[in-house]
Parts: C-alpha cells; sequence; structure tokens
C-alpha cells in the first residue's frame, strides 16, 4: 500500500508517537510525507519515506495528485483544528480529492490507529484490487 504521512506543526509529535509506535506495520509499506514531516518521522523511526515539498510549499498539492492518478490508497492526515494555516485552499483541496476517489482519510491519532489495524487485518485490500485492474 502507498501511505501518505502529512503533521501540522503542532501535530508534528503526534505523528512521531504514531509512526514510533507503529513502525513494524508501516515498514512494510511505501510511504509517502510532505517535507518537515518526512524528515522527523525517518529520523524518529529510520523507516524510508519518500519526501514531498513542505506543506505550504505544495506538498499537499503533489499529495493530491497521486490521489488523482490512483497511486495513493491511504492518507493519515494529522490536522491542528486551532491554528490558521497559509495553505488552507490546498487542505481542502486534498480532502476533497480524497472524497472524490473514495481514498481512507485518518485525521487525527485516534483514527489513524483504526486505520492501521485494519491495514493488518487486509480492510483496504480492495485497494490493490482496484491499482492492478486500472494499471491492468
Ligand atoms: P510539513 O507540511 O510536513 O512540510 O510541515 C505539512 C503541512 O503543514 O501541511
Amino acid at each position: 500500500m502507498n501511505i501518505a504521512l502529512i503533521a501540522h506543526d503542532k501535530k508534528k509529535q503526534d505523528i512521531i508517537n504514531f509512526t514510533v509506535a507503529y513502525a513494524p506495520v508501516l515498514k512494510k509499506h511505501k510511504l509517502f510525507a510532505t517535507g518537515t514531516t518526512g524528515t522527523k518521522i525517518s529520523d524518529a523511526t529510520g523507516l524510508e519515506v519518500h519526501r514531498f515539498q513542505s506543506g505550504p510549499l505544495g506538498g499537499d498539492q503533489q499529495i493530491g495528485a497521486m490521489i488523482a492518478e490512483n497511486k495513493m490508497d491511504l492518507v493519515i492526515f494529522f490536522k491542528d483544528p486551532l491554528t490558521a494555516q497559509p495553505h488552507e485552499p490546498d487542505i481542502a483541496a486534498l480532502i476533497r480529492l480524497c472524497d472524490v476517489y473514495q481514498i481512507p482519510l485518518a485525521s487525527n491519532i485516534a483514527s489513524a490507529e483504526i486505520f492501521v489495524h485494519a491495514l493488518e487485518r487486509g480492510d483496504f485490500d480492495w485497494r490493490k484490487v482496484i491499482r492492478d485492474r486500472e494499471e491492468g
């Protein structure tokens, strides 16, 4: 599975804690992240993470482009609901694309934990079927 990881600044510690705790599961998948989030995750866990631009510089849009090309299977995006973000339009666009393409999106640590257990159980294997069919 291709998994996107993004966290706003005040949620960076959450994503570090989350990826450290679930590194054994996450390492079985291909990880993508916005710039700063990706650096922090790989520093804390040693996991290999493909890093896009930082969010405010277009990273959310790059992840959105992968969704539009049916190349992203799961998005874990720890949003900060209490701080205004300069790239709010990009964030809204990314969430919108998740809904357009029916891509599972976890916006906080509680839902992300449920996703990880679901991943382990194979609940997202339908994504592989869809991608294989399209890549045909
Ligand atoms: P960052 O971007 O990982 O580069 O901090 C995340 C964001 O703010 O959207």
